[in-house]
């Protein structure tokens, strides 16, 4: 998609400050934190939002990015203290931008329930 902003960060035309990668998803520190630890977790191929996984196919890849979030989780040192993850879908959900992205928060106390 070559309006969206996380495919260029996919693709390297646009610069990110990177925490993992293989050939399927890329994690990156998200430019405007809103806790100490702030990860976003996204697929390379450009999926709009969580509605547009599609069942079976894109299971292991919707997994993939929870289990690339534990282990940067441990490798930033908030596994023990607690972490949350966030997808956000459509406009209630508060997504903006549309490529999907898992959020890995840490480094603070979260409230509940969301606000
Ligand atoms: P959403 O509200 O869609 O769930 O979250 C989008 C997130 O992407 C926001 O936390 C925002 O700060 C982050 N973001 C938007 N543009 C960029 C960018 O160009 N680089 C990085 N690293 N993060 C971005």
């Amino acid at each position: 998609m070559e309006d969206c902003i996380f495919c260029k960060i996919a693709a390297g035309t646009i610069p990110c400050r990177k925490v993992l990668e293989d050939d399927d998803i890329l994690a990156f520190h998200d430019i405007n934190p809103t806790a100490p630890v702030h990860v976003l977790i996204i697929p390379k191929r450009h999926i709009p939002t969580t509605l547009d996984f599609e069942a079976g196919a894109d299971d292991a890849l919707a997994g993939k990015l929870i289990t690339a979030a534990a282990r940067i989780a441990r490798e930033l040192g908030i596994d023990q203290s607690g972490y949350r993850l966030v997808f956000n879908t459509n406009g209630d959900g508060g997504q903006e931008v549309y490529h999907v992205h898992l959020h890995l928060l840490g480094g603070r106390k979260f409230s509940w329930p969301a606000g």
